[in-house]
């Protein structure tokens, strides 16, 4: 730690490298990454990038990316922005649109970048809990009073755990004068998605990721999806700092990927279809597991300990995700869906342990 350091800087934790490690042969479900290679026409669009493509500037406004998108989702151009990654474009709505005197309002537990990004950016803000069966009450989001903005994960992470789109409905007629940023990482595993919501609430920022879904993690591909006044004030807290928003290949590996339907329907079905035999599975070796729409599932079983589990798991060579704190989901493992194998794996090392 430097004496240069700001006092917010002081605070920040690095990225655990060990949730990423350089082993060959390990089952990997503690990141939620897609088990499955990326649409081979993704590959495809990429290997067609010349050398005299990737001599030249990309293109600042990431059009044919922006086009493709606004096709897939009803929308038009002006109402997309893209970034690396979503945590890139949440970054950029944390600094443009969600940082107002009043606190930003999420969930306690959601995705443990909010707070962090509202420390980065001094946004003042209100975690407010979780029910008792870590389900979202949108009445807690009804109060009186303006607030600084609102975001949620739907499904939640690391519960996997959907709201209706009935309460996100209600949640934004209680909340019209708050931008209100629905992060969607994990939707297209059988949560219902806002997007059709945008046309009659202005404040409503959907944002998608290119990780999960689609199978691109590695390119570094987000998006964030409203009315076009919200995604133009994006723009310019993007042109401030970096006016070329994507790469060329993530450009070019990204558009097909968005118009490659019939691989992106047959892999989240395919994902879906594994998680419903996981869930069996952990259930039938005595785990309580969370109902999730997404592509991993939180899981606790009575009489073991979290962390014992995933130390147990990793000796076996089956990496999950544990969180020590905050001091409730301690007891759960989060647990990324795999491939068949991979899920089979999973559960005779289970076995193994609980022996
Ligand atoms: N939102 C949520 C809820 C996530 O779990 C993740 C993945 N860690 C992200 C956003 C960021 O994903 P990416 O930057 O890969 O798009």
């Amino acid at each position: 730690m430097s004496r240069y350091w700001s006092e917010i800087v002081r605070t920040l934790t690095p990225y655990v490298p060990g949730e990423q490690p350089k082993i060959d042969g390990l089952v990997k479900l503690n990141t939620n990454e897609c088990p499955y290679g990326p649409s081979e026409k993704v590959l495809a669009a990429i290997a067609g990038q010349n050398s005299e493509a990737l001599r030249l500037y990309p293109d600042p406004q990431a059009s044919a990316l922006k086009a493709a998108i606004a096709r897939r989702h009803g929308l038009a151009e002006n109402q997309v922005f893209v970034g690396n990654g979503s945590d890139e474009v949440l970054a950029h709505i944390f600094m443009g649109l969600l940082r107002h005197e009043a606190p930003l309002l999420f969930p306690d537990i959601s995705y443990s970048f909010y707070p962090v990004y509202a420390k980065l950016y001094g946004i003042a803000t209100r975690a407010i809990p979780l029910a008792g069966d870590f389900s979202l009450r949108v009445d807690d989001y009804l109060q009186a009073g303006p607030n600084g903005g609102i975001i949620f994960a739907n499904p939640n992470a690391p519960t996997g755990m959907p709201l209706p789109l009935a309460e996100i409905r209600r949640l934004l007629q209680g909340n019209p004068d708050s931008v209100v940023v629905v992060d969607e990482a994990y939707v297209d595993f059988g949560a219902e998605s806002a997007v059709g919501l945008i046309a009659e609430f202005p404040q409503l920022l959907v944002v998608h990721t290119l990780s999960k879904s689609r199978a691109l993690a590695g390119l570094r591909v987000g998006y964030a999806m409203g009315h076009a006044d919200l995604i133009e004030a994006l723009t310019r807290v993007k042109d401030s700092f970096n006016s070329y928003p994507l790469d060329r290949l993530a450009i070019a590996g990204a558009v097909a990927a968005i118009e490659d339907e019939v691989w992106f329907e047959a892999t989240c079905r395919k994902v879906i279809a594994t998680r419903e035999r996981m869930v069996a599975g952990l259930q039938a070796r005595g785990f309580q597991v969370l109902p999730s729409a997404a592509n991993f599932v939180f899981a606790q079983r009575p009489g073991s300990e979290g962390a014992a589990l995933a130390a147990g798991l990793r000796e076996h060579k089956v990496l999950v995700r544990h969180f020590r704190a905050p001091e409730r989901i301690a007891p759960f493992l989060r647990i990324s869906v795999g491939t068949e194998a991979q899920t089979d794996a999973l559960l005779a090392a289970l076995d193994a342990i609980l022996a």
